[in-house]
């Protein structure tokens, strides 16, 4: 299924305030999606009338020739996984994806910046863990790629990830049937040529472990919508992933609400 499962409406701060939930629909038509997550950021500062509003919205659309999930994409706190929100988890979403490495934001436990790399990578790496196996949480945002993008450590490289973290991750992954995301922003660039590094170090291992995996834009703003997201597909259907290895949110939809 072509889905993007990591979308920011306008009611994230940081998006485009063209973000409406028809924009969105209209650019995942357009693209040819047969799906969309939407993803609004929870940190602690969120007003959570956002999430109601967003079902609001969703209910009132009627039939369209695409499915449209309600998600959160919510802060994970400290380094042992807890999330944002977690003493009263009240929003209706039908599934919870971790940011984790969010660590640009003051209030997140990241790694102390004066640690040596390798210790700092080693607590991210234990945050994805701890993530994976917080029980609110179904799906994990740009791991490894996030760090990268916000990271406060200048020399880290997706070859310091150490292939044992990988395989832990991915087995614990697969046990809990919690999938990781593969950004596709980190593997294919906006000119349509792919991170290498990131498809060897990271890609490749995940695939070969067996770790269930999804397909995010994180998109921002309407044209950034699906972009991406069936040359990732490609890519990663031709790098060996088995199909039951593309994690979608229906089979959990029930469950929440
Ligand atoms: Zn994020
Ligand atoms: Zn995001």
């Amino acid at each position: 299924m072509i889905i993007d499962l990591h979308i920011h409406t306008n009611k994230s701060k940081c998006a485009d305030p063209r973000m409406t939930l028809g924009a969105i629909v209209t650019s995942a038509i357009n693209r040819g999606l047969e799906g969309v997550g939407l993803t609004d950021h929870w940190h602690p500062i969120t007003d959570k009338t956002i999430f109601f509003e967003n079902q609001k919205e969703r209910d009132a659309l009627g039939d369209l020739p695409l499915t449209v999930w309600l998600g959160v994409e919510a802060d994970v706190l400290t380094l042992d996984g807890t999330i944002v929100g977690e003493d009263e988890f009240d929003i209706p979403v039908d599934f919870v994806v971790a940011g984790v490495h969010h660590f640009h934001l003051p209030w997140i436990e990241g790694p102390a910046k004066d640690e040596p790399l390798e210790e700092a990578l080693h607590r991210a790496h234990r945050q994805v863990l701890g993530a994976i196996h917080n029980p609110l949480v179904d799906a994990l945002a740009h791991p490894w790629s996030g760090l990268a993008k916000y990271t406060k450590f200048a020399d880290f490289r997706y070859e310091h990830v150490k292939l044992e973290w990988l395989e832990e991750e991915a087995a614990a992954a697969k046990k809990a049937q919690k999938p990781l995301e593969i950004p596709t922003w980190t593997l294919v660039d906006c000119d349509g040529t792919m991170s290498e590094s990131f498809l060897a170090a990271i890609v490749r291992p995940l695939i070969k472990y067996g770790c269930p995996l999804y397909v995010g834009t994180d998109a921002h703003r309407p044209e950034r919508v699906g972009a991406g997201v069936r040359e990732t597909l490609d890519i990663l259907l031709a790098e060996g992933a088995a199909p039951e290895q593309l994690w979608m949110p229906q089979a959990i939809q029930s469950r929440r609400w």
